[in-house]
């Protein structure tokens, strides 16, 4: 392993912010978990932690309200009317009322937040309970080269006990460290990849793995998690860029009670089959949301053999098998497949992909579209590759 770290502080120009001693944080999943972690920061009163960003989708539900001190808050103030609002809105809300940072709420899916907006930050925390989710920041964190803390709780019977358990993994930023993906199973990255990225009809509903139970966690276990968060946080904020622990990826699996120094730290290798390591000489170049995508390709590629790689594909034609309906509405798909429905009969989650974009050249019908036109996120990035032509393209 010594090597590997010798090789990866040669090539590698450190990206942390530890000379500005300020943190910009994107938290993904505003459930019991991120509210937990919140609650410990908020808490620390940090001089370091600016702002955070909560992205998540959903509702308040009246089970969140239980595993959580804000939402409890919120709803002692405010009542019932809390449960018709986004969680990240009413999490967001309580922040600002105390914290020495500012919370803002996005009301979307992480995949659906722009890049542009994700790279202002210095890092990435996941606690969203869909794997889906989990995989979709994972991606973000390695395309904008942000460290990513994970963390999650352990399901199933476990959860009812006092002593629960959680797991906290940090993800270097480097492309030598290992990334969420490489940590997968194969057979499960292949499920994981194929639901957001493949033509196959093979999408039967996505399952959160039994490690991450759907049933309430334990305030333990989520306490716990939320602690040792904070711990690295404040490590790696207060570190030397020499500290060659947030240049490779480690997992710890804190119990309650247990701080950072006695939990220790399992290291975590890269996967020689993952696919997020390649090399992109390309690099990410950002859409401008009114320009159409061949514009912006044209402007940065520098000749012809050059295709915008979209992050996630898009469907831009599904058709209904339930009443046979074709929609022709840009939309990212895996979100058509998981809560895709149809304009004509109303039901859900039967749209059949027909015509999917991963990428596109500046010959293609698509560059003549704006980002949004494509079913882009406002503020977007895109990777650009290069096309190894033989009289062909792919
Ligand atoms: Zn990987
Ligand atoms: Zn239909």
């Amino acid at each position: 392993m010594l090597n590997l770290f010798t090789r990866t502080t040669d090539i590698t120009p450190a990206p942390y912010p530890a000379k500005e001693r300020s943190l910009r944080i994107v938290l993904a999943g505003a459930g019991a978990l991120g509210s937990a972690v919140l609650y410990q920061l908020t808490k620390l009163r940090p001089a370091w932690l600016t702002s955070v960003l909560l992205v998540d989708p959903d509702q308040l539900e009246e089970r969140n309200i239980a595993l959580s001190r804000f939402f409890q808050q919120a709803a002692s103030s405010q009542g019932q009317s809390i449960l018709t609002k986004p969680k990240a809105e009413v999490l967001s809300a309580v922040i600002n009322d105390s914290a020495t940072f500012s919370c803002e709420a996005e009301v979307r899916e992480i995949a659906d937040v722009g890049w542009q907006r994700l790279r202002e930050a210095d890092m990435l925390l996941c606690c969203a309970d869909d794997p889906l989710a989990r995989l979709e920041t994972a991606q973000a964190a390695r395309a904008l080269g942000l460290p990513l803390i994970d963390i999650g709780v352990f399901g199933g019977e476990e959860l009812h006990r006092p002593a629960g358990r959680a797991r906290v993994t940090y993800f270097a930023p480097d492309n030598l460290a290992a990334c969420q993906l490489c940590g997968l199973r194969e057979d499960r990255r292949a499920e994981l990849l194929s639901f957001a990225a493949t033509r196959s009809p093979g999408c039967r509903p996505l399952r959160a793995p039994e490690s991450l139970g759907q049933a309430a966690a334990p305030p333990p276990a989520i306490e716990a998690a939320a602690t040792v968060v904070t711990e690295i946080i404040e490590d790696f904020i207060s570190y030397s860029e020499s500290d060659p622990r947030y240049r490779h990826s480690w997992t710890v699996n804190p119990a309650h009670g247990d701080h950072l120094p006695h939990a220790p730290r399992h290291l975590l290798t890269r996967s020689i089959s993952c696919p997020w390591h390649e090399d992109e000489p390309g690099g990410l170049i950002a859409l401008e949301d009114d320009r159409q995508l061949g514009d912006s390709l044209h402007a940065a590629a520098p000749d012809q053999h050059w295709r915008i790689q979209l992050a996630w594909p898009v469907c831009m034609e599904a058709q209904c098998r339930h009443c046979g309906t074709v929609q022709r509405t840009a939309q990212r798909l895996a979100a058509l497949r998981r809560s895709g429905g149809c304009m004509h009969c109303g039901v859900t989650g039967e749209m059949e992909p027909r015509r999917i974009v991963s990428s596109l050249g500046t010959q293609d019908a698509e560059a003549s579209l704006t980002p949004m036109e494509l079913g882009l996120p406002r503020s977007h990035m895109a990777r650009l590759r290069r096309v190894i032509s033989l009289g062909s393209a792919s």
